[in-house]
């Protein structure tokens, strides 16, 4: 395994003229400290744990470059920097054969990608930040949204640094931010598409905000004004189910999906909307669980006549037009609308 390199308050001219340079240089997982002004408290920013989801790598090397001292203490990790250095630069999620670090922030921590989490863990409990924030892109395209376990004013202040939306989801995956439940208010930020300038903005503005608020856990202000989505159940591909994305059926695959299917992300999607084509039944094809554990799959999606469409009208979010991500991760996230999940 590659070692951490830690780097700390580098200068201006340090940190290379641009984020490829940057990263090369690093050549590793990384871990940045910035001096605050306020030196008797830490935050933290985690991101890059996914090597194609560049916007908060570009965001920090855009804060680096420009000179500036934090409010507070900073503890910034880059972690899967080899990953996001494989040609093309930002185009591989995690290197081959390694798993999702973000599903490893928890025991056994046996293999490279569990070590790595592990180490970055340690990190964060040796500097005892009083928040984490862990940036990420969406693969398609689509708006803002945070993610955290537990909604509480802390969470939701984190979030509205960043966006109006916020998924609070019961799902237990080994994602960073669980740690919320035992350790600091830690919320998962999706900027927005990897490829949008808009999210890189997006993450460059808020992360200015995160670095640089006195406060960012809960001012004076309660009400957020967020939009909230609860429990969102994944919809899984089964073992040895095809997948693919074409604008008409392919017959020689299980399942196709329409290529624009990243473009319901957070849209209200009703149960006429057609969303690809397969060959039922849905359980055959799928696996989604509730937060209760009981079998959701045919309340997220119906198949009449060889057409897929949802079954109830949903928000979905989280799309993918990747089937690679589909097979190892999920298609979709959704919970049913029932009109009232704005807050
Ligand atoms: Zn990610």
């Amino acid at each position: 395994m590659r070692r951490f390199r830690f780097m700390r308050d580098p200068l201006a001219t340090e940190v290379g003229d641009n984020v490829e340079t940057f990263l090369y240089d690093l050549g590793g997982p990384a871990c940045i400290f910035l001096t605050g002004q306020d030196i008797t408290r830490t935050r933290a920013l985690v991101t890059l744990q996914h090597g194609n989801e560049p916007s908060g790598a570009l965001a920090l090397h855009r804060w680096l470059k420009s000179g500036r001292q934090p409010r507070v203490n900073m503890v910034c990790i880059l972690a899967s920097v080899p990953a996001a250095l494989e040609e093309p630069l930002f185009s591989n999620r995690s290197l081959p054969r390694a798993r999702d670090l973000n599903r490893c922030y928890r025991p056994p921590f046996e293999d490279a990608q569990g070590k790595l989490a592990e180490e970055i863990l340690e990190i964060l409990h040796l500097h005892h930040p009083e928040a984490v924030i862990d940036m990420h892109n969406t693969s398609g395209s689509g708006p803002s949204f945070g993610v955290c376990t537990h909604m509480d004013r802390q969470h939701d202040a984190l979030v509205s640094l960043f966006t109006q939306r916020l998924i609070v989801s019961s799902l237990r995956l080994g994602a960073l931010m669980e740690i919320s439940e035992h350790s600091y208010p830690t919320v998962t930020i999706e900027v927005g598409g990897r490829e949008d300038d808009e999210a890189h903005e997006l993450a460059f503005d808020g992360l200015c905000r995160y670095f640089e608020s006195d406060t960012v856990l809960a001012g004076e202000k309660t009400d957020w004004g967020l939009e909230l989505l609860h429990d969102p159940i994944r919809l899984e591909l089964n073992e040895n189910i095809s997948l693919t994305y074409a604008a008409s059926m392919r017959e020689d695959y299980d399942i196709t999906l329409k290529p624009d299917i990243e473009h319901h992300n957070f849209g209200s999607v009703r149960p006429d909307t057609v969303l690809g084509w397969a060959r039922g039944p849905e359980r055959r094809l799928f696996t989604a669980i509730d937060a209760g554990g009981r079998c959701a799959v045919t309340r997220l999606v119906r198949i009449e006549d060889g057409v897929l469409y949802p079954a109830a009208p949903l928000r979905m979010f989280m799309i993918t037009n990747n089937a690679g991500i589909a097979e190892s991760d999920c298609l979709f996230y959704a919970v049913e609308d029932d009109g009232t999940t704005i807050n």
